[in-house]
């Protein structure tokens, strides 16, 4: 992609949706020559010489939290029939078949996130860059690719000190852009030795790293966590872990913990997220931790209902991830809240609208997510599928469509 235009100095639609406060008709967004935004205004005074975007709501760039863009390269899910190791081991071998290098297929879903209007995503990185794996040298220049937070995927069943080792060497960030944050992923309880996080907690690098865990996906994993037994508990064992690491209700001490340990926490599904828990979490001590719902990853699954509204009345942030093309038809998150409204239709389309992009932003501790002064100007303008008066509302029927994307102020879709 070639460079893009100047910033202008001040867009206006039919809409503009802040996010923090109710959406202004006809409103205006000021931008600031280094692609910040100025000021919101709902006077019509404002209008005059900004560039005027027509019937479109302007709002914030949505924020994915969660994803694999390795799969990108995915034309649909793998189907999820059998039990989900089934479908690790199926994902993994579609994913060895394919064609071109993984940054290749990370470079590719970055495309699809910014032509969705997810202008920040929270990536699973895969691999060492001298192995084909991640790396942040063949990202595309920030103007064509959302802002990022990477998150170092650790699988270490077996050696809790070579994935501290592993950890430290992810987080070396010389060189790197300045939009793109690095955290880490000690993948899940059942891929990584249960020290493992504890080991992270007490690193003073590693804990000032965000991190996102993938936890309480699925009832074998509640077997592991909660009673050291199931099908995943002798898994580990084959892999090297000892029956004894599994020991009984070692979800608070070998996890939850340590993960509040870190900058921010990411608890990626937590689909199965007892009251107690849900308690644990709403602390106010532990506000840097949220819970990632991937709503159509989710149903993908055929899970049992997700607690996210239970979640969200006990005071806990949930964002949203679409999870990788493995498990979910695309990356966009306007998608995902179209999916949340048609199923969750008493739910305010003003507060889905928050959760994909506030919400995202606050989790990842990222700016964006809200128009306001000194926030970037990350932004996406979509075109409304009917004419109700609730923009938001409006944005979330199926034939709403994302028509411009900015990046620093700079129009880049
Ligand atoms: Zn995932």
């Amino acid at each position: 992609m070639s460079e893009p235009a100047a910033p202008p100095s001040a867009l206006t639609a039919r809409w503009v949706a802040p996010i923090d406060v109710p959406p202004i008709a006809g409103g205006t967004v000021e931008l600031t020559p280094d692609g910040r935004v100025a000021a919101v205004h709902d006077r019509p005074d404002a209008r005059s010489g900004a560039e005027d975007l027509g019937d479109v709501a302007l709002l914030p760039g949505f924020v994915n939290c969660h994803t694999h863009l390795e799969f990108s390269d995915f034309a649909a899910p793998i189907p999820a029939a059998g039990a989900f190791a089934d479908w690790i081991a199926a994902t993994v071998a579609a994913r060895r078949e394919r064609p071109g290098d993984r940054m290749d297929r990370v470079n590719r879903g970055l495309a699809e996130s910014l032509a969705a209007g997810v202008t920040t995503v929270g990536e699973i990185a895969t691999g060492a860059p001298e192995a084909d794996g991640w790396n942040a040298a063949r990202l595309p220049p920030p103007h064509a690719r959302p802002a990022l937070v990477a998150f170092g995927e650790l699988i270490a069943p077996r050696d809790p000190v070579a994935a501290l080792d592993a950890a430290r060497a992810f987080l070396q960030s010389d060189g790197d852009p300045p939009d793109l944050i690095r955290g880490l992923s000690p993948h899940a309880p059942y891929s990584v030795h249960p020290a493992v996080p504890t080991l992270l907690a007490a690193c003073p690098d590693t804990a000032a790293a965000p991190w996102a865990v993938h936890l309480l996906e699925t009832s074998e994993e509640i077997d592991l966590l909660a009673k050291g037994q199931g099908p995943l508990a002798a898994a580990m064992e084959r892999l090297g872990a000892t029956r004894s690491d599994f020991g009984a209700n070692r979800l608070r001490r070998d996890y939850l913990e340590p993960l509040a340990t870190a900058a921010r926490g990411l608890i990626v599904h937590g689909n199965r997220l007892t009251p107690a828990d849900l308690d644990w979490l709403a602390a106010p001590e532990r506000r840097h931790l949220s819970v990632i719902y991937c709503p159509r990853t989710h149903a993908h699954f055929g899970r049992p209902p997700h607690p996210w509204l239970a979640l969200r009345e006990a005071g806990v942030r949930v964002a949203l991830g679409t999870d990788g093309r493995g498990s979910n038809p695309d990356l966009s998150i306007l998608g995902e809240l179209r999916f949340l409204h048609a199923q969750f239709p008493k739910v305010p389309p003003a507060d889905l609208l928050a959760l994909g992009t506030r919400c995202g932003a606050e989790a990842l501790g990222v700016g964006g997510g809200r128009l306001r002064g000194g926030e970037p100007a990350d932004l996406c303008a979509v075109r409304p599928d009917g004419a109700s008066g609730d923009p938001a509302a409006d944005l979330l029927h199926s034939g709403s469509r994302v028509v411009a994307v900015w990046r620093a102020g700079r129009r880049v879709v």
